[in-house]
């Protein structure tokens, strides 16, 4: 098969692999479609070593399956389906501790290291443990997205208590988590001011229904914050961007008794804050990281079509010109997502 492989920093490398043979308790996937992250560009650029050289990138991918190992009892070939990326060790004291997934220490990830593979290939092999079917409704494009889809809305649901009607949402960064956080508030109800430095991204966030946009250059983002909050500011402040002036406006712009969600990466970094404004606020400052057992109620919110995620798609490239989507993804702010077509 035709696979994608990353060998080393600026190494990817269009390779002919032998076909996968999926062992008991994994089925082997024909790749529809593969979204291109941003850990995955960091990864071929040298600024994130998460990944061990070589390997197959990609764990955003849907597709078909098209065998099956022995063992294997819920799905069936012709499924189509998607898979949650962290595979716990179910061993470890945190495992038996009832933890979620990407908080075992031994976790494996799909497109990170040889035998694990990622979705940047013809076909990749998924063990059948989060594993998730694909709803009818939703097609191998839209269900590339449901990694990011899902981390915004674990973000927003899960570590952030939810969106509502009567709720004052700040989304920091529009990038592809960053919209998607938006439209997850937006499909609530809940209106929705977005920050963003690129005016790419600003204009994306405007025409994908953010009800307010600021550049933070212009200013004085907490006094727009507070203009279109009524002076209350934000009930919940999802930083999405990771940048250290985001994380620390995020005190400044979160109102009485709100909730401080923070998703972007940021981790590695000291960045000073004014943390004693979260004593007499009472802010509920959470951070949030991936999206554990958050497929399926995502799999559901997809389905339910209250918002155009496809949207966020801006570029689709074949898997001969992967190499380009990289270079694209590393520019990073003239884009939204990029989708690798197999
Ligand atoms: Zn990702
Ligand atoms: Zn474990």
């Amino acid at each position: 098969m035709k696979a994608a492989v990353l060998r080393g920093v600026h190494d990817l490398r269009l390779e002919a692999l032998a076909d996968p043979r999926p062992a008991a308790d994994e089925v082997l996937v024909r790749v529809r479609a593969a979204g291109l992250c941003g850990t995955d560009v960091h990864m071929w650029a040298g600024t994130n070593q998460e990944g061990t050289f070589p390997f197959v990138p990609g764990h955003e991918w849907s597709g078909e399956v098209v065998e099956v190992g022995a063992g294997i009892r819920s799905v069936a070939v012709g499924d189509r389906v998607v898979a949650e990326v962290p595979i716990p060790c179910h061993i470890c004291a945190n495992c038996k501790d009832g933890m979620e997934p990407n908080m075992c220490p031994d976790f494996e990830l799909y497109g990170f290291s040889w035998d694990c593979p990622g979705g940047m290939a013809e076909y990749t092999l998924a063990r059948e443990e989060r594993l998730f079917k694909i709803p009818d409704n939703v097609s191998f494009e839209e269900a590339a997205l449901v990694e990011p889809v899902s981390v915004a809305y674990h973000g927003v649901w899960g570590s952030g208590g939810g969106a509502a009607p009567h709720d004052r949402v700040v989304v920091f960064g529009a990038g592809p988590i960053g919209l998607f956080a938006m439209l997850s508030c937006k499909a609530s109800g809940a209106p929705v001011i977005v920050v963003e430095p690129h005016s790419y991204r600003r204009s994306m966030a405007r025409e994908l229904g953010a009800d307010v946009v600021i550049d933070p250059a212009d200013g004085d983002l907490v006094g727009e914050v507070m203009h279109h909050t009524g002076g209350r500011g934000a009930t919940l402040v999802l930083e999405c961007s990771g940048s250290n002036g985001a994380v620390a406006a995020t005190l400044d712009v979160v109102g009485k008794q709100g909730r401080v969600v923070l998703i972007g990466q940021s981790a590695g970094r000291r960045i000073p804050v004014e943390i004693g404004k979260a004593i007499f606020q009472r802010t509920r400052i959470t951070g949030s990281s991936g999206s554990p057992y958050f497929f399926p109620k995502t799999l559901t919110f997809m389905s339910r079509r209250l918002v155009d995620l496809m949207a966020v798609v801006t570029h689709r490239f074949a898997l001969d010109d992967v190499l380009d989507a990289f270079e694209l993804g590393h520019t990073a702010v003239d884009c939204g997502k990029i989708l690798v077509l197999p």
